[in-house]
This record gives C-alpha cells, structure tokens and sequence, in this order.
C-alpha cells in the first residue's frame, strides 16, 4: 500500500514564482502500525544496532521519578483497542468487560496515569526510529559520507537540565551509521523498566516514504515576499470564503513525520537554530509530529486510520525537531518543540 499526499488546493508558485528559489524536498514517513524488522526503516520497530556496541543510557533520574512501566502502557494501548473494536454496547457506549474496566481504572488512578517508579541508575535510552536512505530520498543529502542508516533514540522522560533546548522534551541521540558494517546485529532492543511518559513510547511502525515539495514557514521569507503572500490570502478568503487555502496549513508546510524540508514555527515564531558548535544555521532532519493529517486543517489527508499511528505525542500534542549542522555533521544536533 502506497500512501499519496492530494494535491495541492493550488500552486503557489504560480501567484508568487520568486518561491521556486525556497522550495525544499521533505520526505513525508507516513508511519502505520505493522511488524517491522532490523532490516526496515521503522518508527518503534527494531534497530540494525551493532550487537558489541554499548547501547547508550540516561543518567538523570533518580530513584523514585514518576513514570509508566513500558509493558503495562503497552498493556493499556491493547485493552482500549480491543474495546474500540467491538461492537458498541446499546446506549453507544464502548463495551468493556468488568476486568478491563477495573484494570483501566487502576491504570488511570493516579495523577498523570503514572503507575511505577524508576528504580534509579542509568536507564536505557529506547529505540524510536531508523532510516535506511535507501527508502527515504531526503535522507542522503543529510549522510556523513560513507553512511546509509540514521539510528534515532531517546530517553523517554519529560525533563532534561541538560542542553539548550533539551529541558522541553525526551533526550535523543542520532547514530549514523554504513548498514553493510553491521554483520552481528543486537537481537532484543533494551529499554527502560519506566517511562517518564507513556506517549513517548512508540508503536511499531513501517514506513511508507512519499517525496512532496515544501515552501519555508512565512518568517523565512524576506518581509516584503511574507507581506504579499499575507495580502494575496486576505482577497482570497473576501472573495471566496471559507474555501481560500492558507498559505501556512495548505500550501508550505506537510504535517506529520518527516525527513528533510522547513520548519514550521507556528507556536513561537521563528527561532533560528544555530550551531553549537561553529555558528552555522542548522537544517531540519527529522520531525516528529504529534499527528498525520492534523485532520481538522484539511487538505494533507486523508491519513489512513488513525491519524496517530506511532502513539507518539510531543509537546503540546505539537512537532519535535532534530537539527543538524550543514557544514559538519559530526557537530551535535539540537533540538525543538513547537
Ligand atoms: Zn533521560
Ligand atoms: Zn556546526
């Protein structure tokens, strides 16, 4: 099953040539629930990680911290799946059974449904995605030379001191890798006895990567340009209502996980995002998007059911970004809510 972006409601490069020069490939996952193995790319699924590699841990949290056994969220996901499933019961209601609304009940007793505690002690990092740049054409011009494979973990808890942005979400790390230099891969992904958040954990997913054409988020663009595209929608929302595309959530900007293309700056603003290491104005890799289709918006869907296929919500149900350096890509990424 291929999945295709609908087209465009219009070609705003038509209205505005002068955008052909921002235009950017991003490579939309299109993640869907399934069994992937360490020989896909996946959201959640196993990693091709070198079985004599030290699988990295997070230091941060002491004994105690609040959080989600790994196992009784996945637990938690089953029950309210097969309930969803089932046939409803006469007043429209779903159809639990009394054990599964007991034990639902348990799990959401406590505030924040967070049910376990971290023992203390490093805690493993889990394995949330890895793409072969085989499958995903926006990857490659992001490989170090000599490699076809991005590993993407991260530490599932909310709060990190450590880092300039990373206080606002999960710790991650990118291991870039040559697939063809993994002869023994890890058998069982390691992860942590306790989640910080159980939306952190993802769903196995295999992917199913579709190139589309972005323009930059508004800010980007000289002012002048920004200021145009803004009139250009005010006469065509007088002139055909409610129908006018917007330039932000129709015509720039895919939702959903993706590799490569812009970054949207629709909660803050934009903030540019500059090298630790050098200074250089860093490029989007990866987003991780709360949502597929972002429904309610419109015209990047249908998504298949459901429109949140990897369980994965960051933020405010918002974007996580990861950001690396174009000019050396051994210098450390960053990373960005929205
Ligand atoms: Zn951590
Ligand atoms: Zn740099």
């Amino acid at each position: 099953m291929s999945i295709h972006t609908p087209y465009r409601p219009l070609d705003i490069t038509i209205p505005f040539p002068e955008l052909r020069a921002w235009a950017r490939t991003a490579t939309r996952l299109h993640p869907i629930p399934g069994s992937p193995t360490a020989a896909d790319s996946s959201v959640g699924g196993p990693l091709l990680w070198p079985a004599d590699e030290e699988w990295p841990v997070c230091g941060e949290h002491g004994p105690g911290t609040p959080g989600i056994a790994p196992e009784r969220e996945r637990r938690y996901r089953r029950i309210l799946r097969e309930v969803d499933a089932r046939p409803r019961t006469e007043d429209g209601g779903l159809a639990y059974t009394d054990e599964e609304r007991a034990e639902l009940d348990a799990l959401s007793a406590e505030p924040w449904h967070q049910p376990d505690r971290h023992e203390g002690g490093p805690s493993p990092l889990l394995a949330l995605a890895q793409f072969y740049a085989r499958d995903i054409p926006d990857l490659a011009p992001f490989a170090p030379p000599g490699t076809d494979l991005l590993h993407v973990l991260w530490c599932p808890y909310y709060e990190h001191a450590d880092g300039p942005f990373s206080h606002f979400g999960p710790y991650t790390r990118l291991y870039w890798r040559r697939a063809a230099d993994v002869t023994e891969p890890l058998a069982v992904m390691p992860e942590p006895a306790v989640a910080g958040r159980g939306r952190y954990l993802p769903e196995p997913c295999v992917l199913r990567p579709e190139q589309v054409v972005e323009y930059p988020y508004v800010d980007y663009l000289p002012e002048e340009l920004g200021r145009r595209i803004e009139a250009w929608e005010d006469e065509l929302r007088a002139r055909i209502g409610d129908a006018a595309p917007w330039y932000q959530y129709d015509l720039s900007l895919a939702p959903g996980w993706k590799i490569g293309g812009w970054d949207s700056w629709h909660t803050t603003d934009l903030v540019r995002v500059y090298c630790d290491a050098c200074g250089t104005e860093m490029r989007v890799l990866l987003t991780i998007d709360s949502y597929e289709s972002h429904a309610a918006e419109g015209s990047w869907g249908p998504f298949p059911s459901p429109d949140t296929p990897t369980a994965v919500k960051v933020g405010r149900d918002g974007e996580y970004r990861a950001f690396v350096c174009p000019t050396d890509p051994s210098h450390p990424h960053r990373m960005s809510m929205q």
